[in-house]
């Protein structure tokens, strides 16, 4: 049915190993595949351009420049490298053997004709697919002939702490030394490449269910199509761990509403598979808690790879923007909001915005833990603040675990996020009208607002986008708060606690 040789590479052969279903969709029908979403495409073009700012680490480093669609010229041009003494490494270096095609990151001469060869990732530690990842490469190497004499791994350091200045690449970077590991897969690689391309030569995919492997180590763009067809409330919907699918599965169930009494779950689970809505009845006393005026505020961040400002690190968040809105006793409501649009760092002005933003009275309405790491992550940056700060966490209110812990809707289906409650319990306060629709969006706006080369025009879009999104948080959190509160103060005789 394929006459043509079929290529594997790097990537098809991690695919392969991820879900052998995955690797034949990628060969045979790759436009099952769901569209790159903006976030995971920005997780790509970060990954880039770590590769290419790790570079730095070898300045004599001479790259390949032919791309993945010139693999011939790619392979003359690396032999060419290799057989000159005066190479001392090579950047993206092109190998074929087999019938298996690798792009190498680093390549690195230690000796006459041996080498070290490095993948660079923008991970903070080495991960158990990575040893594949050089595994692979390196047994297609040793096919092609090149000595490799060590095996590194070069990610990001997080303790690394810029000072301002020049980056200093290698504080910046760890290499970890992997060849031992690799040495003990080595063996394998040969077995999972021949065993993959027998599965490709078949007339059908084989037949794997989806369930949780297709997340880990990476999301499976052929989720929705595997998926399609499954039931409404398909018991992979439920909340938490994938122990639980596996053993429901296993017990021939499908669907939530199949779950046998008895089973062992976990309050959400239950509430889940219960599909009504329920309340605690200390509910009302803790919705009536609050003080006035009533903030409710919302921090955006971003977590550059490479961190940006003297005192910050990799992927440690950065606050850009908060929004508060105010609801006073007397039913007015205000509205502040702080959005940084320049290309500095923002952290002080945020802190000082929000000490005064917030004032000394009255609750602080949040949704999630995020504004207290954030806040005392200010705390730790700017001691003179660090009083004022502290305090404003005091009178932090967290609407989540106040709904985690005393209400649940049928329409949550098993999800606390406020994505998925306000439009539950708000519907005209969804998120699909915005141009931002989450904070990892908002983080790749915010980024491309200050760091690209923008007209004032598309800046001020951006900028635009960015504090409706952040408001529409707020001003979510605050009509949600009404609603729960008309809920818990409603007559609705509590149920019992499951
Ligand atoms: S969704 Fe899951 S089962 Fe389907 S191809 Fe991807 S990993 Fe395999």
């Amino acid at each position: 049915m394929f006459p043509s040789p079929i290529r594997l590479s790097k990537s098809r052969f991690l695919s392969g190993l991820q879900c052998a279903k995955r690797l034949y969709y990628e060969v045979h029908t790759p436009e099952l595949a769901a569209a790159v979403d903006p976030e995971r495409q920005a997780i790509m073009n970060m990954g880039i351009e770590i590769g290419e700012y790790a570079r730095r680490w070898f300045p004599d480093g001479i790259l390949v420049q032919e791309t993945y669609r010139q693999t011939h010229a790619a392979l003359r041009t690396t032999m060419e490298l290799v057989k000159d003494p005066e190479t001392s490494v090579i950047f993206e270096a092109a190998f074929e053997w087999q019938g298996t095609l690798v792009r190498v990151d680093m390549l690195e001469r230690i000796e006459d004709d041996a080498w070290r060869l490095i993948e660079v990732k923008s991970t903070a530690k080495v991960k158990p697919i990575h040893i594949q990842d050089v595994a692979v490469q390196a047994e297609v190497l040793c096919g092609a002939g090149i000595r490799i004499a060590r095996v590194g791994l070069m990610h990001l350091n997080t303790r690394y702490v810029y000072e301002g200045g020049p980056i200093d690449v290698e504080a910046l970077f760890v290499i970890e030394d992997l060849t031992e590991q690799v040495q003990q897969h080595s063996s394998r690689v040969r077995e999972q490449l021949e065993h993959m391309r027998h599965m490709l030569r078949a007339p059908f995919p084989p037949a794997i269910e989806p369930d949780g492997h297709c997340h880990s180590p990476y999301v499976c763009p052929f989720w929705p199509h595997c998926t399609q067809d499954k039931p409404d409330r398909w018991i992979y919907q439920l909340p938490g761990s994938r122990h639980t699918f596996k053993e429901l599965e296993g017990q021939g169930v499908e669907t939530i509403d199949e779950i046998p009494a008895g089973f062992q779950l976990t309050v959400l689970q239950q509430r889940m598979k219960d599909n009504v809505e329920w309340m605690s009845p200390e509910f009302s006393t803790v919705m009536q808690s609050v003080v006035y005026p009533v903030h409710h505020v919302d921090f955006e961040m971003f977590m550059p790879a490479i961190p940006p400002y003297p005192g910050t690190r990799p992927y440690r968040p950065i606050p850009i923007q908060w929004s508060n809105h105010i609801e006073h006793q007397d039913g007015r409501i205000q509205h502040d909001t702080y959005l940084c649009t320049e290309p500095k760092d923002p952290r002080e002005e945020i802190a000082r915005s929000i000490i005064a933003t917030v004032g000394e009275t009255g609750t602080i309405c949040v949704y999630s833990e995020n504004e207290r790491h954030i806040l005392l992550s200010l705390a730790e940056a700017f001691p003179q603040l660090k009083g004022e700060l502290l305090k404003i966490v005091e009178r932090l209110w967290d609407l989540f675990a106040v709904i985690q812990q005393h209400y649940y809707h049928p329409d949550f289906r098993g999800s606390l996020s406020i994505k998925s409650v306000l439009p539950a319990l708000v519907p005209h306060m969804a998120y699909q009208d915005l141009a931002i629709h989450n904070g990892a969006m908002a983080s790749v706006v915010y980024r491309k607002m200050v760091l690209d080369e923008l007209d004032l025009i598309e800046r001020a879009r951006m900028a635009s986008d960015l504090r409706e999104y952040c408001a529409r948080d707020t001003m979510g959190m605050l009509m949600l708060r009404h609603v729960l509160l008309e809920k818990a103060t409603a007559c609705i005789a509590p149920s019992s606690d499951a």
